[in-house]
């Protein structure tokens, strides 16, 4: 397996490493714990995906208030795929994706299900307070947080960060589903790389989190949150190539794609053209189950949506509609399942 360092201390160069340094200083993924003066230890992870960085220059920017005095609460941090965020990237060629191969995950057999392995089993062998772990995403879409349990811990976790807050059981490899079966656990997308708002945003949440003395636990108020169910994910189906322009590739999706995130999509948009008369997309739901010719019609070398729907993380990078997405479908959960 890729071997997992382990740290106690800060290493020297650490405060001002750039993130694409992060893998000569450290040697690979990387644990760190570092007493503080509360327990039960809060779970950082970050750098799950290589090119986003908010979360570590945020985690940084926390550590570096508190070095001198001490740590307000005990920590766990995981800097994880640190040899991609040297070249920029999600992943490396030849690499799993960090966040799909968490315990609960559908893949076998691979060194970073071994290392996420190691990593559970450290971080639970004594009580943890909660767990974080902190994404960038492409394309427009407000900061938001998602959990994988729909209970009150959780709930008021995800509501610390943003009202927004996306519920989700698929895919199952993530960090999230993982630690939820130890603690209150949390996914937060940061907006975009770069954002200077999302980084704040970041720093004033793990600072809450470390200060907090405990989460509530009476239920959450109905407005205190907007709970949105991933209900279904749509991609491209392999070996089709993917763009913006009409003229250049198989599938041309609409540039403002992303201006529709966490809004409404009405039934009848044209999502893309297409060259060919092959359905060029497919969309699974929750159970696994193909629903593609319920949501979409492909009519005279178009892509039209066939209901109302919601749609986020949507993106114009092509790269990231290859590797992940073109978008997840959702659905807003009333307050019938919030729990009482
Ligand atoms: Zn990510």
């Amino acid at each position: 397996m890729t071997e997992l360092k382990t740290f106690e201390t800060i290493p020297d160069g650490f405060w001002t490493v750039p993130v694409t340094g992060l893998k000569d200083l450290l040697g690979g993924p990387s644990l760190f714990y570092l007493k503080g003066a509360r327990e039960p230890a809060l779970f950082v992870s970050t750098l799950l995906h290589g090119n986003e960085t908010t979360g570590f220059e945020a985690v940084r920017d926390v550590l570096r208030r508190h070095i001198e005095a001490g740590m307000p609460r005990s920590l766990w941090l995981f800097l994880g795929n640190v040899d991609a965020a040297a070249e920029g990237l999600r992943f490396l060629p030849g690499q799993a994706d960090y966040n799909r191969v968490w315990p609960h995950t559908p893949m076998t057999g691979l060194p970073e299900i071994a290392l996420m392995q190691e990593v559970v089993k450290r971080v639970t062998a004594e009580p943890l307070f909660a767990s974080v772990d902190i994404h960038n995403n492409t394309g427009r879409n407000p900061h938001y947080g998602c959990i994988n349990k729909l209970e009150t811990p959780y709930l008021h976790l995800a509501a610390l960060f943003s009202r927004t807050t996306v519920y989700f059981t698929e895919p199952r490899g993530v960090q999230s589903i993982a630690m939820a079966d130890h603690c209150p656990a949390v996914t937060l997308e940061c907006g975009q790389v770069g954002d200077a708002s999302a980084h704040k945003h970041a720093v004033d949440y793990l600072e809450a989190c470390l200060r907090l003395h405990h989460i509530p636990d009476h239920p959450i108020a109905s407005g205190d949150i907007g709970l949105l169910h991933t209900v279904a994910v749509v991609k491209v189906k392999p070996g089709l190539s993917i763009g913006f322009d009409p003229d250049d590739t198989d599938i041309s999706f609409r540039q403002d794609i992303d201006h529709f995130n966490f809004g409404r999509m009405p039934s009848g948009s044209v999502l893309a053209s297409v060259k060919g008369e092959d359905m060029p997309v497919y969309v699974t739901d929750e159970n696994g189950n193909d629903i593609t010719d319920s949501l979409f019609d492909l009519r005279n070398g178009l892509l039209i949506l066939r209901e109302d729907i919601i749609p986020s993380m949507a993106t114009p990078d092509a790269r990231v509609i290859r590797q992940d997405c073109v978008f997840y479908v959702m659905e807003q959960l009333g307050v019938a399942h919030l729990p009482a």
